[in-house]
């Protein structure tokens, strides 16, 4: 059906043959959040009635009020908020922030410096401007600990942060989103939310975005108070259409609903507009479509292994996000790459991506996406920024065997690069 050259068949069998039990330890994982995810419908009584639309102040909405804790349920949380009404994962995560965060609070980041969009939201740096209402102008204080030299939390210097003075909030964001640091795992995030917790006052936020469903816990099932993310990325499954959640401890909950709509009003109102059943259908195909990502993953690192290529983590590693960092070591390979996943996409596989100034980016950015919902990360993109080490980071994949062969077309094009460089 698809032409390949034959060294890119030869490669991939290669890789599926390589991989194999890696696959087996993944399913099991998938099947574990995807029962527990049914068993959360099946517990909450999720009927076709209650994805009815409700319309103006949307009083009484069952179905809103019932996804709040089918959601709950499955990630081990007192309780959550799932809303079409999230702008994207930055808005959500905002809303807990604030939610969460009083005047003369510190909110003390334990994986060095936040993910880009976060900065203006806390307000440090370049990004600092008082007409933005950040934490910042709101008298909100922002410390930080850096990660060590192998890029891992330092513990250390965690409690000799907490031990110096009253912390609101520890702040972990557990995705590498784009660095080459380590991912943090479920028992890392344990670790300090145990250390966390023997200080009187203090709770543990987590920017959960891109790693829900990659281990059969999540921060909340180990005492995290509040965890956040997109509904584009993992947890929407690839079928909401926009959204975010919160969920974590009940107390916090509340606070978060009193900011994401009114004080006093909080979680009683947001019309639901028919987003309803694609937001139940959305989270609970997530465990599943995160199965078909990381394998879309594991395959990616292992293909580019045979051709030559580094990529981190390695197929056998253990995962705890969905992104892949493949190291091509130069700008055209890194051109071809993204140039070759763009013409096995279901969407705009016509489409020639080129390098462009972004902006907010010193270096020209690189992006692949033929997606159905704009900017939809859990289905497969990949995003570079031309500067070293030309690493690619790729993510998503809605199925595995559509998102095969992208990324056989991706190694076809480093390949012909190469072939190049030989003749
Ligand atoms: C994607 C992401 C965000 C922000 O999400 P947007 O939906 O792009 O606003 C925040 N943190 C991490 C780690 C992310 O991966």
């Amino acid at each position: 059906m698809f032409k390949f050259d034959e060294r890119i068949k030869k490669y991939s069998e290669q890789a599926l043959k390589n991989i194999s039990p890696r696959f087996a330890s993944l399913d099991e994982v998938t099947e574990y959040n995807q029962q527990k995810m049914l068993k959360a419908f099946i517990d909450n009584n999720v009927s076709e009635s209650i994805f009815a639309e409700s319309t103006g102040y949307g009083y009484n909405d069952r179905g809103r009020e019932i996804i709040d804790r089918v959601f709950a349920q499955a990630v081990g949380a007192e309780d959550a908020l799932v809303r079409h009404n999230f702008t994207c994962g930055t808005h959500t995560l905002t809303v807990a922030l604030f939610g969460v965060l009083r005047p003369g609070n510190v909110m003390l980041s334990v994986t060095g410096r936040p993910y880009d969009t976060i900065l203006p939201v806390i307000g440090v740096g370049s990004t600092e401007n008082e007409n933005m209402g950040s934490l910042r102008n709101y008298g909100i204080k922002y410390d930080e600990v850096a990660l060590g030299e192998d890029g891992r939390i330092d513990y250390e210097k965690i409690e000799e942060r907490l031990r110096n003075g009253p912390v609101k909030m520890v702040y972990i964001q557990r995705s590498r989103g784009y660095s080459l640091r380590p991912t943090v795992s479920v028992a890392e995030i344990k670790k300090v939310v145990d250390i966390a917790h023997r200080y009187e006052g203090t709770m543990v936020m987590v920017d959960n975005c891109y790693g829900e469903w990659t281990e059969k816990l999540e921060p909340t099932d180990v005492g995290a108070d509040i965890i956040a993310g997109s509904l584009i990325k993992n947890p929407g499954g690839g079928i909401a259409k926009t959204g975010g959640y919160i969920a974590g401890k009940s107390k916090y909950v509340e606070m978060c609903a009193y900011r994401m709509t009114t004080p006093g009003l909080g979680r009683e109102v947001g019309a639901t507009l028919g987003q309803s059943r694609e937001l139940y259908m959305g989270i609970f195909n997530g465990p599943h479509v995160v199965g078909e990502a990381l394998k879309t993953a594991v395959f990616t690192s292992e293909i580019m292994k045979l051709l030559g290529f580094g990529s981190t983590p390695e197929a056998f590693e253990d995962r705890h996000d969905i992104i892949e960092a493949v190291k091509l070591g130069r700008e055209d390979l890194l051109i071809a790459f993204c140039q070759g996943l763009q013409k096995g996409a279901p969407v705009d596989s016509f489409v020639t991506p080129e390098p462009w100034d972004m902006p907010g980016y010193d270096n020209k950015v690189i992006m692949s996406a033929g997606a159905f919902t704009l900017g939809s990360s859990i289905e497969l993109s990949a995003d570079a920024p031309l500067r070293e080490p030309f690493a690619v980071w790729l993510q998503g994949g809605l199925n595995f065997h559509s998102a095969k062969i992208a990324v056989m077309y991706a190694a076809q094009e480093v390949l012909k690069v190469l072939d190049k460089d030989v003749m």
